[in-house]
């Protein structure tokens, strides 16, 4: 059996966290790994400490303490440190701040929860043979380059659309060309405060909407404290999970496992503001492996790419709805929500192309309520406004899909009938001249309307079209009202 290399001499060891329970437990597991041990309760009695420069390894387990509140003492205790071993306990549902300590001077971290037996190893391995086995430089160099070229990848992934369900899909698939990587989420925060898997990639067999058991409302997922892609979005932190036991949760690590994975690592999606985040990426590893400042960096650039990414994908909705609606208002009348007059002309113009260029009948009808004005005097402008609506309801009931009702101004409308020749125009004109007739109208007893109707010619503009149907219009007016006529050619 090999042999664990004894420390050369005596070995002087700093322990530092604010729980009595938790020093006495690393006491328990690792006291004898030292000839002295001091426990500490906070980074400002550790910088107070007179072995803090010479002892051979600090150990600071960040459980407990509180990253906004605590980072700035032991950010300054790492500082202290000037370089000497230290070896930072870090939950795994919190990562946030580690990468925050890696940048104060060079650390170790170990994910927690340990057990006695591996933190013991954790220790041995930092006491016995100095810095753990680091992967050689040059082979740190070529993981730094492949994450840099991941980098570049997601930023060219962002620009080939701005559309978040093709955004996310691609930054998966980017995502899982890094080596190690066999599978990757990304975790999105709905404006409505829903997070859901909006995609994934890789591993063919392996659903995280089936291991997670659900796609979304992932909040309320009981495996939120678990799961990095959910803990990274609920928490705003990185969550690492180098040993998928640590999760406490059996399942889950044997449907992640079954599928080859051994680790799993969360970043949040910064939202442009303070508050959540806008989601995470969650990346899936086959082997567990530790990663160093420069490459959690670099994650988090990517983090920060994918964020702009969410962004432009909401301003090109938001933008897109925008366009619908202004279109929507200019192309519709607000009082009876049928094509507006300017609408209805460009309508007829693109209608009498196409039944040019296809060689088929085209009619247009013309109505216009009859007696209207004494409607307005006699029941009130209010109750004339019901009236159109009702009419404009009931026609819009009555015409074809593909025929078009238009507000023509005032109480006068027009219907763009394709397909349709003159005869066949008539029979829609009396069919609507008899369903306003017969319709209940708010407030007042019946309404009626006279129609025009015309089949456009040959060689005939929209303006002739128009001026012959009004004209119909008119001859109906004269013979009585509550007619139809049909335009001269
Ligand atoms: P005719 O049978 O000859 O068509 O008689 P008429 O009273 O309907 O004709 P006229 O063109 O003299 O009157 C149309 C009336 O329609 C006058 C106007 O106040 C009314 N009107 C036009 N637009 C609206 C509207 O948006 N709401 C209401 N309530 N009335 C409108
Ligand atoms: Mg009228
Ligand atoms: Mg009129």
């Amino acid at each position: 059996m090999p042999q664990q290399v004894a420390p050369q001499g005596p070995t002087t060891g700093l322990f530092v966290n604010p729980a009595a329970g938790r020093r006495a437990d690393f006491e328990a597991a690792c006291g004898a790994e030292f000839s002295t041990l001091a426990l500490l309760d906070s980074a400002d009695a550790a910088l107070a400490s007179p072995g803090l420069a010479s002892s051979d390894l600090l150990v600071i387990d960040l459980d407990h303490f509180d990253p906004e509140l605590d980072h700035a003492g032991l950010a300054r205790l790492v500082a202290a440190r000037a370089g000497a071993p230290t070896l930072i306990l870090c939950p795994f549902a919190n990562a946030r701040w580690l990468r925050a300590l890696m940048a104060c001077g060079p650390v170790e971290y170990a994910i927690a929860p340990l057990g006695a037996d591996a933190l013991r190893e954790a220790i041995r391995a930092r006491l016995g043979g100095g810095p753990t086995p680091a992967a050689p430089p040059s082979q740190r160099e070529q993981e730094l380059d492949a994450l840099q070229a991941l980098r570049a990848r997601v930023r060219r992934a962002l620009d080939e659309g701005e559309e978040l369900e093709g955004l996310a899909e691609r930054l998966c698939q980017v995502l899982c060309s890094w080596p190690g990587v066999t599978h990757a989420a990304l975790f999105y925060l709905q404006p409505g405060g829903d997070l859901q898997l909006q995609a994934q990639s890789g591993e063919r067999s392996l659903n995280l909407a089936k291991v997670l058991g659900r796609a979304e409302r992932l909040l309320q997922s009981p495996l939120r404290h678990a799961f990095p892609g959910l803990l990274a979005a609920a928490g705003n932190t990185i969550a690492l999970l180098d040993d998928l036991d640590k999760a406490g949760e059996p399942a889950l690590s044997e449907a992640l496992r079954e599928h080859g994975v051994k680790m799993v690592l969360a970043l949040p999606i910064p939202s442009n503001g303070p508050g959540t985040p806008r989601g995470s990426l969650c990346l899936l590893f086959r082997e567990a492996r530790n990663f160093s400042r420069d490459e959690l960096d670099a994650l988090a650039d990517i983090a920060d790419l994918a964020a702009v990414g969410l962004r432009m994908a909401d301003l090109n909705r938001e933008s897109e709805e925008m366009l619908v609606r202004v279109t929507h208002l200019s192309t519709l009348d607000a009082l009876t929500g049928v094509a507006n007059r300017r609408h209805g002309e460009s309508l007829l113009e693109q209608e009498i192309k196409r039944a040019r260029r296809y060689k088929l009948p085209l009619a247009l009808i013309a109505f216009d309520i009859d007696r209207f004005k004494g409607v307005n005097d006699r029941y009130g402008h209010p109750v004339g406004d019901l009236v159109l609506r009702a009419v404009a309801d009931a026609a819009q009931k009555l015409v074809r899909a593909s025929d078009v009702l238009v507000r023509a101004g005032g109480e006068e409308f027009q219907v763009i009938a394709p397909h349709t020749n003159a005869i066949d125009g008539l029979k829609v004109a009396e069919k609507l001249r008899l369903a306003i007739e017969a319709t209940a109208m708010p407030g007042v007893d019946q309404v009626t309307i006279s129609l025009g109707v015309a089949q456009l010619g040959e060689h005939e503009s929209a303006d002739s079209l128009t001026v012959r149907v009004n004209a119909a219009l008119g001859r109906a007016k004269r013979a009585g009202r509550n007619c139809v006529e049909l335009a001269m050619g």
